[in-house]
């Protein structure tokens, strides 16, 4: 089992009054690939959050690859974090004056896995996968076009195997073609890499991706009321 959840209550500490998420039971399996849809505001970054261990529920327990995550320190979570989830997100995944290659470099170091560990010739050659360009490789990220910027997450989230990647609403800045670029490059890499992918978006136009369509408001008991 890649994830799962038994009982889980998260409200954020500053309003405890405002319960977030109860979540009865939630399983994702291996390989999977599920698509997570809800209206904004509705709780989903927030149990995204809760499945990488930024966020700690209030009760219940969440199993990522069979841990507990509840049963580790800050430490281990986010050592647990660094080799076996990647994260996409809809903005700001580069830093924008370091170029593509060093901002790829700067995750892979994170991996103690010597076999996962790729230099500058390798790195360029994946982007060109991804159609970046020699050239655009090595100019400051900030100064790529977003859906550039987008592709080259993809690679940072991924360039140490992770055994699952969440992306949170990763297409929502994106025009339709480089939407189909995107989501071609990501998902041809998910099923080289035997990821799992849990996949937050409200563009249903995606939906047909994926192995499984979850709305959040099937699973989580709590329902906005404004
Ligand atoms: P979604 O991703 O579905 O749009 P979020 O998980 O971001 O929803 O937000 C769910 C609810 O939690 C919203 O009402 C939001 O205002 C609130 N919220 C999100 N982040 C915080 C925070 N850091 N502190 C307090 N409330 C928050
Ligand atoms: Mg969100």
């Amino acid at each position: 089992m890649s994830v799962n959840l038994k009982n889980v209550t998260f409200s954020y500490p500053d309003m405890p009054d405002k319960p977030i998420i109860a979540i009865e039971t939630w399983s994702i399996s291996k390989k999977e690939k599920v698509f997570l849809h809800g209206p904004s505001g509705g709780g989903k970054s927030t149990l995204l959050n809760l499945l990488s261990g930024i966020l700690q529920p209030d009760t219940g327990e969440i199993l990522v690859l069979n841990k507990n995550l509840g049963q580790m320190n800050n430490a281990e979570r986010d050592k647990f974090r660094a080799n076996y989830v990647g994260y996409i997100f809809q903005q700001f995944n580069l830093i924008p004056y370091l170029n593509a290659v060093e901002n790829i470099q700067l995750a892979n170091q994170f991996t103690k896995d010597t076999s996962k560990s790729f230099g500058q010739k390798d790195i360029k050659e994946i982007l060109h996968t991804f159609r970046i360009s020699d050239a655009d490789s090595t100019a400051p990220t900030g100064k790529l076009s977003i859906g550039q910027q987008q592709r080259i997450a993809i690679i940072r989230a991924m360039i140490n195997q992770p055994e699952i990647l969440i992306a949170d609403e990763p297409t929502s800045s994106l025009d339709e073609m480089n939407k189909n670029v995107f989501m071609s490059g990501l998902l041809e890499m998910i099923s080289k890499q035997d990821t799992t992918l849990i996949f937050v978006s409200h563009d249903l136009s995606l939906a047909h991706n994926f192995d499984r369509i979850d709305a959040l408001e099937e699973i989580n008991s709590i329902r906005k009321c404004h």
